[in-house]
């Protein structure tokens, strides 16, 4: 590490050197970070833009799937790729697939080794429960908190082998020309050093993009796109953005009151309804029996989503805009003993769930799309890889409950094993790359500090948050989704002069992310656009059916001249293991479900 002065014009920063630069210290990064260390890669640096252990990752909450047979001695990887592809309308890249589900098992009982807390079988192996759409009792978990558990036996792992870490840096741009990757810029949160990372290699791990919705199950100020954002400036693609998964159970609040109004959007376990939880609508009537009747409350999540926003839109909706979710046919000892958190959580806010509803709404949840990348999680620039929740691929058009802790670990050894093979060093970032993309982007740093504009930060990042919730919601047209289009062009002009304070101030923070949402908006809207059915959690209403010629992923680059390109490409095939086990056709019974 060193310090370093530069000309006048370049603000000074901090420079440091690591072989590999993991930019996210969630379960991907972390698991990277590992495997890159047990093979012997000197000086990786893992950073995040939050403290060590503190990740998005901790508010995992239901499980992580992997074929171990616990219970169910039948189900094997190509059920669980089967079932994989089968949620995700088969849009999912199968290669990506197979691998994450052929590595679970393993990446499983290394977890346990590590010291995650898993819950047990009664004769102490790792338990599992059945998830929404999965075949066989699949889910590996650590109670009510297994993201938690998960990312603290990772963090353990990493500190065993002396990762170093390095936390509160928020990065604003990856050094690329392009064709190649040579580090990162950005800066040190608490001191406002701006700092230059020179590295052999990096992996963007830094989450997902549900949170540019405004109402959304993200922790705050994560999941606003940073990790697609930064690589498609970068020079990689991005893939899938349409693709959003709306949890139909988020919390549904009256917004004005402010005890309530910071958990709105905020998830209601499917849990609930697991345990036979009802919805109603405010006539009382029991929507789901018109909708599905065969699963009723636990069909698919994108199908109960979308019956809820139709009742809402209907007229049929709460005084808060939602549906009512009923568990009061059952005990209060019941609740208390398989949902004790949401029970107390309801009860902390005045709401008795053993003996009244509670009220909820669709909220994002995931966003399946992401970067584009090759089957080792490399984008389309030598060096860059992408992946966890920031990558694409392996969810396809709906993602499977469980199925994103483990594309996680499993991406981060593939990952990790392939970087190994090559990185050397730490490299020289070439004089041209720095000219041309680490200086001006610390003058533009500069000049948005402190900077006196007409526009609050935080009034652009909820505009932006309404934008999306309107034009590129559950329910999607071709009239609103050019609105939306034209809208943000508007917010755009309003981002580019706002109110922002210094730099070590949240509402820097802010205007950073506001561009990252940006972004990631553009290509949610252009997908949507550009998408012409319905598939998984993509619903047009002027196209409201799967068009099997839109099998295809729909791509994003940036054009020579700015401005985003879109183009298609066509979608994998199974292999043979898979393709028997898709024909074999295992099903849920959803009666069985916990
Ligand atoms: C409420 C909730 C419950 C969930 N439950 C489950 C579940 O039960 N099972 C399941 O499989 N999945 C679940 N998920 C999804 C799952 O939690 C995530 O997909 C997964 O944890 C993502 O891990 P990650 O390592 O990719 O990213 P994250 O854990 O989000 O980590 C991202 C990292 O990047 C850093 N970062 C971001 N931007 C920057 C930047 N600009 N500069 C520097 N650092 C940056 C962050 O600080 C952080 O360290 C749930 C999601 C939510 C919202």
């Amino acid at each position: 590490m060193s310090d370093s002065e530069t000309s006048e014009t370049v603000p000074a920063h901090d420079t440091v050197d690591a072989s590999v630069l993991v930019i996210g210290a969630g379960a991907a990064g972390a698991r990277t970070a590992i495997e890159l260390a047990e093979r012997g890669v000197d000086d990786v640096l893992v950073l995040g833009k939050r403290g060590h252990g503190d990740a998005h990752t901790t508010w995992a909450r239901g499980g992580i799937n992997g074929a171990l047979g616990t219970h169910d001695p039948d189900d094997s990887w190509a059920i669980h790729a089967a079932d994989t592809l089968n949620e995700g309308h088969f849009l999912n890249d199968p290669e990506k697939v197979e691998t994450v589900a052929k590595q679970m098992p393993d990446r499983l009982r290394e977890l346990d080794e590590w010291g995650m807390e898993f819950s047990r079988t009664e004769d102490g192996g790792i338990d599992q429960r059945f998830f929404g759409a999965q075949s066989f009792r699949r889910t590996a978990f650590a109670g009510d908190h297994t993201g938690e558990s998960m990312l603290n036996a990772l963090v353990d792992r990493a500190q065993e082998l002396s990762v170093p870490y390095r936390e509160n840096v928020m990065i604003t741009s990856v050094l690329s020309d392009g064709d190649r990757a040579y580090g990162a810029v950005g800066f040190d949160m608490d001191t406002g050093e701006y700092v230059l990372f020179n590295a052999g290699a990096v992996v963007l791990a830094a989450g997902g993009y549900a949170a540019i919705y405004n109402r959304h199950t993200s922790r705050e100020d994560e999941n606003n796109g940073d990790g697609p954002a930064l690589a498609y400036r970068a020079g990689a693609e991005l893939m899938d953005m349409e693709f959003v998964q709306f949890h139909p159970t988020g919390m549904a609040v009256d917004e004005s009151d402010p005890e309530w109004e910071p958990w709105s959007g905020r998830l209601v376990t499917e849990a609930v309804r697991g345990e036979g939880g009802r919805l109603y609508n405010a006539e009382g009537e029991r929507f789901m029996e018109r909708y599905s009747p065969k699963q009723m409350e636990l069909d698919a999540r994108d199908v109960v989503a979308r019956a809820i926003a139709r009742e809402v839109a209907e007229g049929r909706g709460t005084e808060n805009g939602g549906v009512y979710l009923d568990l009061s046919h059952k005990s209060r000892s019941f609740i208390r003993e398989r949902l004790p958190r949401m029970y107390e959580r309801f009860d902390g806010l005045g709401v008795d769930m053993a003996s009244e509803a509670v009220e909820v709404a669709p909220t994002a949840h995931y966003g399946m799309g992401g970067v584009a990348v090759d089957e080792y999680g490399e984008t389309g620039v030598n060096g860059l890889f992408a992946i966890g929740e920031t990558m694409a691929g392996v969810h396809g058009a709906n993602r499977l409950g469980g199925n994103s802790l483990a594309e996680t670990v499993a991406f981060g050894v593939v990952a990790g094993e392939r970087i190994a093979g090559r990185v050397d060093g730490p490299g020289r970032i070439p004089e041209r790359v720095l000219d041309g993309v680490a200086k001006p982007q610390m003058r533009d740093l500069t000049a948005l500090a402190g900077r006196d504009g007409a526009h609050e930060v935080t009034d652009v990042f909820a505009d932006l948050q309404d934008l999306l919730w309107t034009h590129a919601g559950i329910l999607r047209d071709e009239e609103s989704l050019r609105a939306g289009l034209d809208e943000l062009s508007a917010l755009r002009e309003s981002a580019s002069d706002m109110d922002v304070g210094p730099i070590t101030s949240d509402s820097f923070e802010f205007a950073v992310d506001v561009g990252f949402m940006l972004t990631a908006a553009e290509a949610v809207l252009r997908g949507a656009l550009k998408r012409t059915e319905s598939r998984g959690a993509h619903y047009r209403t002027d196209h409201p059916d799967v068009d099997p010629d839109w099998r295809r992923n729909v791509y994003f680059e940036r054009a020579d001249l700015g401005g985003m390109s879109a183009h298609t490409g066509t979608v994998g095939t199974p292999s043979e293991a898979v393709q028997d086990a898709l024909d074999e056709g295992h099903e849920l019974d959803y009666h069985q479900l916990e």
